[in-house]
């Protein structure tokens, strides 16, 4: 409990605190080596003129038309995303709506087709039914502004602020509020243009079997333009920390979830140093502090945080540089981590921790197992990664409850959520490793009972993403049956669901 320092965020301590003794840690630079083969994806294939990327880099793609969307929905949005898909349909040309494009496979892009960006800032919030309608190419970070001036908190998002509110149903993203779902399961309805022009509303009530497909459903099923979401009332936690084995974790994340309903937000962390890999882990745990009656402003770690990239990125090639953040985080996050608001933790930008290396790019990678499995989860991580020619800078741990509603569930129980970070080289040698890297972890969470996320690099073969998806193939067939001429179409259509 500590009103006396609001700016000072969660992260900001504990990545800042260490920004001035980074030098400390030893660090390679980063460079590639003399001989790293050929580049991918092809640079100048990536440069030319109508090529669309995502935030992997990797995922360069020719399209015929990329237009943005900034009106609001009740000002003319729907009208021009109405021409827009007249347009593709008479060219027979695929069309996918998109935000950020932070997806990491091609998910946001249709090849050869239309590609949308909604990028809008309408929201109307009704504080006496905790509720907020919104356009769907809002940011988050305009969502928890506008929020926070009326003393409130989106109910979920994911950890960064950058994203569309449309994309985070449409992958059903999930964050650190507990004990939620998916953030789809947040959503109350919402309007959505399908590929015959028409504009529906959907919600658990009303066209309930769209909704439940076009959650985490990719953008196939029609182009979202408003939402109405649930809001929590905004607070100002503190946060504890607990540190244990790795392999006890899991278990140790439901517990301290299930026997403490004070707990609002909650994470975890692994020490990533390869010689005593996942060999640690963390819990951190967020409660309100007994004085609400000063919640600070919405800030994000800010500066001091920016300042802390130098260590994060340190960790490239570098145990001694791991064991060193490892140790800021354990023990000096401890003693001086500080209260934030509820907004001020969800209120980060990717920018934060931007490696700034055109060589490199950051790739991430999620995984859902049981909590109770949790400890074969530690150790098919241990037989895979180290082992690898990929580097993990960071793996963060959540806790998402069952999701009820959508079709392509990757919580159809209570599961912990490891993203990891990972920094890819950009070549053909570093691209390869990784598929091969991925598919084996794929193999072994699947074999566990878990499943992996769909945002990301598309290297899972056909057959794990039927097993890590059950309900796959009457996606793709109801998605045949919405969309027959196929007009909504993205990488993750053309990969995958078009072969089922
Ligand atoms: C650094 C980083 C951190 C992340 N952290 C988290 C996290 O904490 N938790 C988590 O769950 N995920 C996380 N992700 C994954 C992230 O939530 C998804 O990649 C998300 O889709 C990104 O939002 P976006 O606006 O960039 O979406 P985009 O990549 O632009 O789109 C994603 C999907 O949504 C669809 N879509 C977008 N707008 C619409 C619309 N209006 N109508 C219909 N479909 C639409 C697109 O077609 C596409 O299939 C993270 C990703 C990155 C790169």
């Amino acid at each position: 409990m500590n009103p006396q320092k609001p700016g000072l965020t969660r992260r900001a301590l504990l990545l800042g605190a260490t920004a001035g003794l980074g030098a400390l840690a030893g660090r390679r630079c980063g460079a590639p080596d003399n001989h790293p083969g050929p580049s991918f994806p092809d640079p100048q294939a990536a440069a030319r003129a109508g090529v669309l990327d995502d935030a992997s880099q990797l995922s360069p793609t020719p399209v015929a038309s990329h237009i943005t969307i900034g009106e609001d929905p009740r000002a003319g949005a729907v009208e021009r995303i109405r021409a827009a898909l007249a347009e593709a349909r008479a060219a027979r040309r695929p069309f996918i709506a998109s935000a950020a494009r932070h997806s990491m496979g091609g998910q946001s892009l249709a090849r050869d087709g239309t590609v949308a960006t909604l990028d809008q800032r309408w929201l109307e919030a009704d504080p006496a039914r905790k509720i907020y309608r919104v356009a769907a190419g809002t940011r988050w970070s305009t969502v928890i502004s506008r929020l926070d001036a009326v003393g409130f908190s989106p109910a979920v998002m994911q950890s960064n602020n950058d994203f569309g509110v449309a994309s985070t149903y449409s992958v059903n993203a999930h964050g650190w509020p507990v004990t939620f779902s998916g953030g789809g399961t947040t959503v109350r309805s919402l309007t959505m243009v399908l590929a015959d022009g028409s504009a529906v509303t959907c919600s658990r009530t009303e066209n309930a079997d769209l909704f439940r497909h076009a959650m985490g459903g990719y953008g196939l099923f029609g182009v979202i333009t408003e939402l109405e979401l649930d809001m929590v009332p905004n607070a100002l936690l503190a946060p504890r920390y607990e540190e244990m084995r790795g392999v006890d974790i899991g278990a140790r994340f439901a517990q301290q979830l299930a026997a403490d309903p004070a707990i609002q937000m909650a994470y975890g962390r692994m020490d990533v140093a390869l010689d005593r890999f996942f060999d640690r882990a963390l819990l951190i745990t967020f409660r309100p502090t007994a004085d609400q009656s000063k919640i600070p402003p919405a800030s994000g770690s800010g500066l001091v945080s920016r300042a802390s990239r130098y260590l994060f990125r340190s960790q490239l090639d570098s145990d001694r540089a791991k064991r060193f953040r490892w140790w800021t985080e354990a023990s000096l996050g401890q003693r001086f981590a500080g209260t934030a608001s509820r907004n001020s933790l969800m209120n980060e930008p990717v920018v934060t921790l931007d490696d700034h290396d055109s060589f490199r790019t950051d790739i991430l990678h999620e995984y859902f197992v049981a909590p109770a499995r949790f400890a074969e989860f530690v150790t098919a991580c241990q037989a895979v990664i180290p082992g690898s020619y990929q580097q993990l800078l960071n793996i963060t741990l959540r806790f998402v409850n069952t999701d009820h509603d959508s079709v392509l569930a990757y919580a159809t129980e209570p599961r912990i959520a490891a993203v990891m970070l990972f920094s890819q080289e950009k070549t053909a040698r570093g691209e390869s490793d990784m598929a091969r890297m991925t598919q084996a972890l794929i193999e072994r969470v699947l074999d566990i009972g878990g499943t992996y996320y769909l945002p990301y690099r598309p290297h899972a073969s056909l057959a794990q993403l039927s097993r890590g998806y059950p309900r796959a193939a009457e996606f793709a067939a109801r998605k045949r049956a919405a969309d027959p001429d196929l007009l909504f179409r993205n990488q993750l259509w053309d990969g995958y669901f078009a072969r089922l």
